[in-house]
């Protein structure tokens, strides 16, 4: 079967050109020309002689996402669909702000955690996306984005680079996809591919642990990490991976992340500075009225990361239908963050994007079927409806 060449980081590239009995160095053109010429077909590989473009017609495909749909929200917001094959697709978010562009993408179709807040989780898992399904999402936005840019739709937006960040925070946990992901992370970074810094990628996790530690070691990026609760027993409810990784584990594994004295033993890898790219992590707190959000359980949050470099980012709630909850007034937002602040930590409000076309954080729903993992008593109500609507 032929293989996509996609989802191939230098490292997979190399070891396929020395398969095929070609130089090492020929990784390089390929990343160059699928990444940042955009070009699937070989025969427009001009710097490649006629008879290696032949033999890559045979062994090998570079195939690219297929587009279902597209919309834009009135905040400039652009979400699009994307197939997988099976009927499944999966969603990917871009975010555009006068000096960035933002990627949200996605990890999986669906997802197991089942996070009691979260559309993606209500859905259920079917399978975790390939190399190529994650970076074709990269490949996607940056294409489509860089086609449109002489048109004026994306208004002030720096076009030079259209998309400079990237969150792995779109549908799925990527620290249980941890191999694919970091593939495609690897192709994100490299200078030959998109270029970008360890800095603006960022992985957002509920908390795997054993995979923070990897992480560390193998890819380090820009760590966010789904918080939620202050303390075990509402955390376990809400975010059900706490049952096997509790607060105490996953707060540990936050410092060993940032600790940059821990960075030295890091082969092969170059970056600014040893370690995580970053000397803090980013704690996602999603604000739920009633349930997480009361001034005594901000000082219960103060208390418990007291040792770990972090800053806040509260999330006001995306709601979905059927999702059981609310989100926290202005006001409660405010006097929560006013804890935290006066703690003397960093605590941002994150701003809610392209809420009116269901793109914003916990809303991607995508299609996904045959789903292997799911709370059968409320999927059928919620997950089925979100499928229906965009149907
Ligand atoms: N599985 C990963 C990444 C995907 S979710 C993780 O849990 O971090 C990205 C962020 O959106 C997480 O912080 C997640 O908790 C948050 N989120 C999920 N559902 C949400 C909702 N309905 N409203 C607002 N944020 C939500």
């Amino acid at each position: 079967m032929a293989r996509n060449l996609l989802g191939f980081d230098a490292r997979a590239l190399t070891d396929f050109f020395c398969e095929i009995g070609e130089k090492p160095f020929r990784s390089r053109q390929l990343l160059r020309w699928i990444h940042q010429s955009g070009t699937p077909d070989f025969e427009q590989m001009t710097d490649l002689s006629r008879g290696l473009r032949a033999k890559l017609a045979e062994c090998a495909v570079v195939e690219i996402p297929q587009h279902v749909s597209g919309s834009e929200a009135s905040d400039g917001t652009r979400k699009w669909l994307l197939s997988v094959g099976g009927g499944n697709a999966i969603e990917t978010v871009f975010m555009p702000e006068v000096n960035r562009g933002t990627l949200c993408v996605s990890s999986q179709v669906g997802c197991a955690l089942e996070c009691a807040f979260c559309a993606t989780g209500r859905q259920g898992f079917n399978r975790n996306l390939t190399t190529a399904e994650i970076i074709g999402q990269l490949w996607w936005a940056v294409r489509t984005l860089s086609l449109e840019s002489d048109s004026a739709r994306l208004g002030q937006h720096n076009v030079d680079r259209p998309v400079s960040n990237v969150v792995m925070m779109g549908m799925g946990e990527p620290l249980t996809n941890f191999d694919n992901v970091v593939s495609a992370m690897r192709i994100m970074l490299d200078d030959n591919a998109y270029g970008l810094s360890r800095r603006k990628v960022t992985l957002s996790t509920a908390g795997i642990v054993p995979a923070i530690d990897r992480l560390r070691e193998e890819c380090p990026v820009a760590l966010a990490v789904s918080l939620h609760a202050p303390n075990d027993a509402l955390r376990d409810q809400i975010v059900p991976i706490n049952k096997k990784y509790p607060l105490r584990q996953l707060l540990a594994a936050c410092q060993r992340y940032v600790d940059p004295l821990l960075g030295d033993d890091i082969p092969d890898v170059k970056w600014e500075r040893k370690g995580a790219p970053r000397d803090f992590v980013t704690f996602e707190y999603i604000m739920l009225d009633g349930v997480n959000d009361s001034v005594k359980q901000a000082r219960e949050l103060v208390a418990l990361t007291r040792d770990v470099p972090g800053k806040f980012n509260l999330i006001p709630f995306n709601s979905f239908s059927d999702s059981g909850f609310l989100r926290s007034s202005a006001t409660r937002v405010r006097a929560f963050q006013d804890v935290l602040i006066n703690a003397g930590l960093v605590a941002t409000v994150r701003r809610t994007r392209g809420d009116d076309i269901d793109g914003a954080c916990g809303q991607l729903a995508g299609r996904v079927r045959d789903r292997r993992s799911r709370r059968p008593d409320r999927i059928t109500q919620s997950g089925q409806s979100l499928i229906e609507d965009r149907a």
